[in-house]
This record gives structure tokens, C-alpha cells and sequence, in this order.
């Protein structure tokens, strides 16, 4: 593929909301160490209702900003909000099409990052999904740049966006639920971080 068809973003919601589900226990597991052990759930119960209003919509904008507001109104916690708020910034970003090219894609991301950042009161190395992101977009950004298509961006995203991820282990939690354990949070990785990643494996598995 080389545009974001409506239809393709919504495979990829639907994809993310698959592997959130296949690693529902692994992320309340990584939960369990430095929080109350509930991202896996609330995260799978979030995206599962996403999923149920994935055909409603008839623009981009919609389809993102309903699954933005599902995910803030299904989910209790941190987390479920704070992508909420990317997904509907995106789509305040993205306007009444039907597609979108890769680098509109990477816009919306960006302002849905920035509206996430805001909300969540956030800067990198807080040990947050914000480490996963971040690298994660600003690899997808220079993909393109360099000339690369779709894929190849979403293939270096995922790789940054792992990295990212990987990086949470040593930090001391800054926000949330870990910032209260202090010392004790560094050694895992962040649940939220771990998330993440999936945005972008899903966005690889839709384009593969
Ligand atoms: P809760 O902590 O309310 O139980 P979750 O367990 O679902 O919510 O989500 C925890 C994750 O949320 C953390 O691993 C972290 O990545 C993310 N998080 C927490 N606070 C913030 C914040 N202020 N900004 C960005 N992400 C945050
Ligand atoms: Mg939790
Ligand atoms: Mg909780």
C-alpha cells in the first residue's frame, strides 16, 4: 500500500486491538511490577470496543476520533485516556478524507503525540509510552525523508519504538503509578511503553 486508506486504518486498529489481546497478560504482568497490574486488561477491554465501531465511519477523521473517544470512555486509568487523546488528536488533525499519504499519516501522528504529551504533562525519559513513541515517530518521519515508502517507515518506527521501549528498564518512573515506587521502578520495562510497540508491529503486520 502506499496511502492510509480508511479501510487500512481501521485493519490497523483492528490489528492493534489483536495484539494487545494476545499480550493482555504480559502487559499486566510488567504492570505488576511497578504498578497495579491492570494495563493488560484495561487496555484489552479498550481496544475491544474500539474494534466494535470501526465500520461506522466514512471518513478518517471519524474513525479516529471515535476510536479516541471509545478508548477515553471505556478505560479506567492512565493509559486508556492517554491514547484516547492521540487518537482523537490525530483525527482533529487528518479533516474529512478517505486516505492518507504516509507523510499526512506521520502529521496526524505527530499532533496526536503532541496532544498526548500535553495531557499526560510529559517529557522523555519519564518512563512512559512516551519513550516508545517518540523514537518510533521520529524514525517513521525520517524514513520518509530519506525516501522511503510506507513500510519501510513503519519497519524503522517499529525498530526505534522497540528500542525506545527497551530503554524504559533502566529509568526511574517520573509519571504515574511507578513514580511512586522512585528507585525501585528501574529494572523493568514500563507496561505503557510496552503498548506502544504494538501500534507500530500492527501497522508493519497491516502493510506486510
Ligand atoms: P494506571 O497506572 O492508571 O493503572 P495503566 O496501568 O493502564 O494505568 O497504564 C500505565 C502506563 O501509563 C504506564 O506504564 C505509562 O506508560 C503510562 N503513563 C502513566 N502516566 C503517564 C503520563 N503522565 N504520561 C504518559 N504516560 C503515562
Ligand atoms: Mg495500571
Ligand atoms: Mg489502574
Amino acid at each position: 500500500a502506499t496511502e492510509l486508506t480508511l479501510d487500512l486504518l481501521a485493519a490497523w486498529l483492528r490489528r492493534y486491538a489483536e495484539l494487545v489481546g494476545d499480550q493482555k497478560a504480559y502487559l499486566t504482568e510488567l504492570d505488576s511490577a511497578i504498578g497495579d497490574a491492570d494495563h493488560g486488561a484495561n487496555m484489552a477491554r479498550g481496544t475491544a470496543a474500539v474494534v466494535e465501531h470501526l465500520d461506522e465511519a466514512n471518513t478518517v477523521d471519524a474513525l479516529l476520533k471515535k476510536a479516541g473517544m471509545t478508548l477515553v470512555s471505556t478505560v479506567g486509568g492512565t493509559a486508556g485516556p492517554l491514547y484516547g487523546t492521540l487518537l482523537m488528536r490525530m483525527g482533529m488533525n487528518t479533516g474529512a478524507v478517505t486516505e492518507l499519504s504516509p507523510q499526512e499519516f506521520a502529521t496526524a501522528l505527530r499532533a496526536g503525540l503532541d496532544g498526548l504529551i500535553a495531557r499526560g504533562k510529559t517529557e522523555l525519559g519519564d518512563k512512559t509510552m512516551v519513550d516508545a513513541l517518540t523514537p518510533g515517530l521520529d524514525a517513521f518521519d525520517k524514513a520518509l525523508a530519506d525516501g522511503g515508502d510506507l513500510a519501510a517507515a513503519a519497519k524503522a518506527a517499529q525498530a526505534a519504538a522497540a528500542a525506545g521501549r527497551d530503554a524504559t528498564e533502566p529509568m526511574i518512573a517520573r509519571k504515574g503509578r511507578a513514580s511512586y515506587l522512585g528507585e525501585r521502578s528501574r529494572g523493568h520495562l514500563d507496561p505503557g511503553a510496552t503498548s506502544a510497540v504494538l501500534l507500530f508491529d500492527a501497522l508493519v503486520d497491516v502493510l506486510g
